[in-house]
């Protein structure tokens, strides 16, 4: 059986950042309580490992002690929680991730201009209700496009719609298609929302899940993209599963399966992947291959908030940067267990 490795895949620009901020917490605060508001990125092992190391997640920003350390997801929060947070005296960290905080930015700039907005995105993700709470007079939630009928436009030539970063390309477009055709003014916002890395894993998927018997997407159930990529490749003709890790792997899954293409989520830690990797060479005799697609160069520096939270700790902040190189430790680890593999670079673009 071959087995091809979409690169890219896993970990982005965000979740390498917003993981980095807990990270550094751990090992500054030493033993000091401190909390997250909501998954800090939605990958279950994530969280699980920073539980297991002692943080607590929340919720509700009420059920953190009065005076505590608080970090905010990389999926963002509305107003309403920074203001609870300050109301409790917190001294809050923000991991954001600088391509959700972008939408905020605009979604306060049309807003202030007297615009409406019309947010593409699903209700209930994390992201959306924080971006919806930085303007929610002004900004309307568009899941699908049977909704757009109820949508209550007071001026059509004042209408700009804006979307969740890591929504499908396709079901975006067809939303967004469907938009103009309903409100031929509306504008387009002023530069893609749809993030880099969310594009680049779903454009890989769309390039490769054709050749491919069967796509193993490696992610939770409750991450947007992941569920996304299992969707593409499904689309694209290839049968999908979205698994958490090599235990949900059933041996029925590879019946007449000649070629499997492994891909993860952006917040899918890369240890997950080599582990099916190795599944899949130890017993089900896979033959390696790493498919090239992109290559990203996306890196974002700590955020603000942690810096001035080192510095008040007297912690050195100059020249850290944030570790991104598991793909290359992917390469250690095959070369580390004799595995052999071949690169097929079919770059098409660097999409930045
Ligand atoms: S998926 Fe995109 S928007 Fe979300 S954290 Fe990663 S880079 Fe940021």
């Amino acid at each position: 059986m071959r087995l091809i490795l979409a690169n890219p895949r896993g970990f982005c620009a965000g979740v390498y950042m917003a993981i980095d901020v807990v990270d550094q917490l751990l090992g500054m605060l030493d033993g000091e309580p401190f909390f997250v508001y909501h998954d800090i990125v939605h990958n279950r092992h994530v969280v699980d490992r920073f539980k297991e190391r002692g943080v607590t997640f929340v919720e509700d920003i009420e059920e953190v002690p009065e005076g505590s350390i608080i970090v905010f997801s990389a999926h963002g929060v509305s107003p309403a929680v920074r203001e609870a947070g300050a109301r409790r005296g917190l001294t809050m960290i923000d991991a954001t991730c600088p391509l959700v905080t972008k939408v905020h930015v605009e979604a306060i700039q049309y807003a202030r201009r007297g615009w409406q907005i019309l947010l593409v995105g699903h209700h209930d993700h994390q992201e959306i209700i924080g971006t919806k709470g930085e303007a929610p007079e002004s900004i309307q939630v568009v899941d699908s496009v049977e909704c757009i009928p109820g949508l209550r436009i007071d001026d059509p030539s004042k209408l700009v719609y804006l979307t969740q970063t890591t929504l499908s390309m396709d079901d975006a477009s067809t939303i967004i298609t469907a938009l103009k055709e309903a409100f031929p003014e509306i504008s387009s916002p002023p530069k893609e929302d749809i993030c880099y890395a969310t594009t680049n894993r779903q454009l890989a998927v769309r390039h490769l899940a054709p050749h491919c018997d069967l796509v193993l997407v490696v992610g939770s159930k409750h991450s947007s993209n992941s569920v996304r990529l299992t969707e593409i490749a499904e689309l694209n003709g290839s049968r999908a599963r979205l698994i958490d890790d090599v235990d949900d792997l059933d041996d029925a899954i590879f019946d007449g399966v000649d070629t499997v293409l492994v891909t993860a989520g952006a917040s899918a830690p890369e240890d997950l992947v080599q582990a099916l990797i190795l599944e899949l060479v130890n017993v089900h005799g896979c033959e390696v291959e790493q498919h090239d697609i992109f290559h990203e160069s996306v890196e974002f520096g700590l955020p603000g908030s942690l810096r001035k939270f080192m510095r008040s700790r007297k912690v050195e902040t100059d020249g850290r940067r944030i570790e991104m190189d598991d793909l290359a430790a992917t390469n250690r680890f095959l070369e580390l267990h004799g595995i052999p593999y071949t690169v097929v670079d079919l770059t098409v673009n660097a999409t930045d």
